[in-house]
């Protein structure tokens, strides 16, 4: 499922976000910006590289509290990167309570038990190489474009996936509506509306930059405290990256991600045990929807790692485990469906010029040959090849 909605009466066609996006996921047809549903990642990409608005990424909102008994906000420690001491992130937590919801519950506990967990297997792992991202577009990336290393991505689902299952067995017997503040458009897909994700039990998810002007009108000299986790701030703002291990790499942003997996895919990373993914630069800190840039979010996260606590509880690994997927079955199939759609593709490019000049709508001729190749375009509709025909006849 995609996030990412467009605005025709904004749109130019200038094909920027054609040109931007990772995974040839846009087209142009019919005068329309399309966005395939299968290929995006929800990067957030193409919103950045649209300087018309004509593509937004909006999550629910605040009204969308009354329709519950209760509600509770989970809080990413990723929202703290903007603050620069402990007392900011107190205002901010006291910014944050006046929202309206009538709990919050903060996400650090959940991201440290996953952080020291993760560690754990890296101890544990002999040889196999272990592909860890917090992140979804990360995932989705794996899964659509790199099944085949899906067995190495570790088994534990993500920190607030974790925490509203909690929640959910928690308040069994109300009508609880659960609210995820968002850092990024990828973990908008992570909830129930309006996206119809059914897999987590986060009912709605919040863009913060959507309430950057309320949140930050209602920052005063008021304080509540912050509950910071040591091991929570390390995961957003490193991954495991702050470990100075030749066998574990620490990649940032998303062209990056690409070429790392790619080489993993053909084992040519076979020096690397650890592979920590994060389409933002600097994680989950460097996400689009955050007010402040990366750079300083990094130096503000090791402040405030100084106050914050270690890890108070953990958790069960059966409880923090990912719902699993048959990896065999997929890998199987996708092998084969992969290996006969791949020659389809070649033989079709084979026929197309090879200029990507996007006048067919297509980012390029390989995004066109895909297309053929799945039955959703011919090769009469490259204008290139059209007008060589009627130029000739
Ligand atoms: S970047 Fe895409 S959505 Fe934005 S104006 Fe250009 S074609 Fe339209
Ligand atoms: S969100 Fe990313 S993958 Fe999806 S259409 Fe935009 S740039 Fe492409």
């Amino acid at each position: 499922m995609s996030v990412i909605s467009y605005t025709l009466h904004h749109c130019i066609k200038c094909m920027h976000c054609l040109r931007s996006c990772p995974t040839e996921a846009i087209t142009i047809r019919n005068e329309r910006v399309n966005i395939s549903a299968e290929k995006c990642i929800n990067c957030g990409k193409c919103i950045s590289g649209c300087q018309h608005a004509g593509l937004t990424a909006k999550g629910s909102t605040l009204v969308d509290k009354e329709n519950y008994e209760y509600s509770v906000c989970l809080v990413p420690t990723s929202i703290y990167a903007d603050c620069s001491s402990l007392e900011e992130a107190e205002k901010l937590n006291a910014a944050l309570e006046k929202l309206g919801f009538d709990e919050l519950v903060y996400l650090g506990e959940y991201e440290g038990n996953v952080y020291s967990r993760v560690n754990e297997a890296l101890e544990k792992s002999e040889h196999r190489l272990i592909i860890s991202s917090f992140c979804p577009t990360i995932n989705r990336l794996i899964e659509t474009q790199y099944p085949m290393l899906m067995e190495c991505q570790v088994d534990f689902e993500l920190p607030a996936v974790l925490a509203a299952k909690d929640l959910r067995r928690k308040y069994a017997d109300k009508n609880c509506g659960i609210f995820l503040l968002c850092e990024c458009p990828s973990k908008l897909a992570l909830a129930k509306y309006p996206y119809g994700n059914q897999t987590t039990e986060i009912d709605h998810a919040i863009s913060i930059v959507d309430y950057f002007p309320l949140i930050n009108g209602l920052r005063s000299e008021q304080r509540a405290p912050a509950q910071l986790c040591a091991e929570g701030i390390k995961l957003v703002a490193t991954g495991l990256g702050s470990r100075f291990d030749k066998q574990i790499l620490s990649v940032n942003g998303l062209d990056k991600v690409i070429k790392a997996l790619e080489l993993a895919e053909f084992g040519l990373l076979k020096e690397v045990k650890y592979l920590s993914l994060s389409a933002c630069y600097n994680g989950c800190i460097g996400g689009q929807f955050l007010w402040g840039n990366s750079f300083n979010g990094r130096i503000n996260m090791h402040e405030l790692l100084k106050e914050a606590k270690p890890l108070q509880h953990e958790f069960s690994l059966a409880s923090m485990a990912r719902t699993k997927e048959n990896y065999d079955e997929k890998k199987k199939s996708s092998m084969a469906d992969r290996m006969k759609r791949f020659r389809a593709i070649n033989e079709a490019f084979d026929y197309l010029p090879g200029y990507d000049c996007g006048a067919c709508g297509f980012p390029s001729c390989r995004a066109m040959a895909e297309a053929i190749a799945d039955g959703h375009q011919s090769i009469k509709d490259c204008r290139i090849l059209g007008k060589r025909e009627t130029d000739e006849s």
